[in-house]
């Protein structure tokens, strides 16, 4: 059986660790492979590879570093199939979605490219007789990235083009569960002329999250994944003095006010309800519908719902399998909680029909009306095919149940009142918003983050939130003495 190995100032590394996790194909339900999961030493190692190869990449020009990003981006681009079909052997998601996932991380790429001007500094002439004063940013050095299983290319692509076109050098740990892709780009820098040791990739658990967090020589941690994990990231990194963004788990609820247009309303919810199984920070798991709407909304989504096909992401069907069976298991537990806890299970997932092997780790889109804001169906991250519908009576009350949410991702807002919607925009405590626009993940230029427990830390991914992120400024204060300046004087100098 193939393994997984970590990728080490540009070949693959074995390492001290004779640890390994199982990867999944999960629409077979078989194991595919395995990944080496690294111990603390072979951290150490992938540090110390960046560590080494840090001094001669901050100082490589910004012509070069440009060069190799265009290169990049030029590989990457043409070879979007095949990274895609490895997204969809580990992770299951259908082969369109998998496309789509490296086309939004192909942006920042993009945007990597204009490093030379992302990197610009600012420049005050003569501020006072004979002083200039500018200002220039510098790489951190070994910078830690720490990805999680649901977007295996677009979230490792957030943060490692641009942390390298700034000058720093990288060591990624992805999820252990779809590792390949991770290692096949690192390999894709190389052959763009990335100088082996800038990008590192390893794989591994807990163990290694922890020896990045402890090691002195990483300097900062950019993480993506459960609220859990990115608090316990946040506050263990900065308490070891690390630079930290730490984006967590959501709950993403789309409001929609009577006077949308319910098939726009009931298409969106199905495309953000479902694709990828609902295994995305930025899905839609909360309709709140603004009454009289529901009955006719819930009847337009679930007639949507019968014609979505389920099955192996090779074969051109609409939505895949879960990750593992221990999650599909999870996501199907909450089916139970909802019938428990009053709800309306309307179109239930378990026992769909698929078209693929009936090992995969398989759960049908399921509606779930009127569920009650107690329930732990409406409040957990469940982080499947599962949609809620919660029925307000007011804009007023929907708004307000959107902010008693822990968390602030992402929300949507569909009408076509426009002061409604300029309201809403104002009022909405979620960090991403998307007026009659279901997934609203920001452009590569602009960034992506969220607030409240789903961002730990002060700045966003990519965009020039990342750049601010992934350097470091100085202040430079110049004076070129005439010998006309001079003398002791122990005040603050002034003009
Ligand atoms: P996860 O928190 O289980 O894992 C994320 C990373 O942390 C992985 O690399 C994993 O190996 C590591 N990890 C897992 N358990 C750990 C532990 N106990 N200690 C230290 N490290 C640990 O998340 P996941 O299941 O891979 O991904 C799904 C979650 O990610 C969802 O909550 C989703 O909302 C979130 N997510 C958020 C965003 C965002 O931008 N806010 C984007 C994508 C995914």
């Amino acid at each position: 059986m193939d393994t997984v190995e970590h990728w080490v100032s540009g070949a693959g590394f074995i390492g001290e660790s004779e640890r390994t996790a199982p990867v999944y194909n999960p629409a077979e339900g078989v194991v595919a492979r395995e990944v080496r999961l690294a111990s603390a030493a072979d951290v150490a190692a992938a540090v110390a590879a960046a560590r080494a190869a840090f001094p001669a990449w901050a100082d490589t020009s910004l012509a070069k570093r440009q060069q190799i990003m265009f290169a990049f981006r030029e590989l990457l681009s043409a070879r979007r199939q095949e990274v895609a079909e490895i997204l969809t052997a580990e992770h299951g998601k259908v082969l369109s979605d998998a496309l789509g996932e490296v086309a939004r991380g192909l942006e920042i790429v993009e945007l990597a490219t204009s490093v030379p001007q992302l990197l610009k500094g600012e420049y005050s002439q003569n501020v006072s007789n004979g002083v200039d004063v500018y200002s220039v940013r510098e790489p951190l050095g070994v910078v830690g990235v720490i990805t999680p299983f649901n977007f295996p290319a677009m979230v490792p692509l957030w943060f490692f083009p641009l942390a390298i076109a700034a000058g720093n050098t990288v060591v990624l740990k992805p999820s252990e569960k779809d590792p390949s892709a991770s290692v096949w780009m690192a390999r894709l820098m190389q052959e763009a002329g990335l100088p082996d040791g800038v990008l590192n990739v390893v794989h591994g658990d807990k163990v290694a999250v922890d020896a990045l967090l402890d090691h002195p020589d990483v300097a900062s941690i950019s993480f993506v994944g459960s609220t859990p994990i990115a608090r316990y990231v946040y506050e263990t990194g900065t308490s070891r003095g690390k630079r930290v963004q730490a984006l967590g788990g959501a709950k993403n609820h789309m409001l929609v006010l009577p006077d949308a247009d319910l098939d726009l309303v009931a298409d969106s919810a199905v495309n953000a309800g479902f694709g990828s199984a609902g295994e995305r920070c930025m899905a839609i798991s909360v309709v709140v519908a603004v009454e009289p709407v529901a009955d006719e909304l819930v009847a337009k989504i679930s007639e949507r719902m019968s014609r979505l096909t389920v099955g192996d992401g090779r074969r051109g069907c609409d939505m895949g399998p879960l990750i593992t069976r221990e999650h599909r298991d999870k996501v199907a537990g909450y089916l139970d909680i909802a019938a428990e806890d009053g709800a309306e299970l309307v179109v239930d997932g378990r026992g769909i029909r698929v078209d693929g092997s009936s090992d995969g780790f398989w759960l049908g889109p399921t509606l779930v009306d009127r569920v009650p804001t107690s329930s732990r169906v409406y409040s957990d991250e469940i982080f499947g095919p599962v949609l809620s519908v919660v029925r307000v009576h007011s804009f007023e009350e929907g708004v307000a149940l959107i902010n008693s949410s822990p968390y602030g991702n992402g929300t949507a807002i569909f009408t076509n009142d426009g002061g409604a919607a300029r309201t809403f925009q104002r009022e909405v405590q979620v960090g991403m918003i998307g007026i009659n626009v279901p997934i609203p993940v920001p452009v590569g230029y602009y960034s992506f983050g969220g607030w409240k427990a789903s961002l730990f830390g002060d700045t966003k991914a990519y965009g020039t939130e990342g750049i601010t992120f992934f350097t470091r400024a100085k202040a430079v204060t110049s004076r070129w003495l005439d010998p006309a300046h001079g003398g002791i004087n122990l005040g603050f100098p002034q003009n």
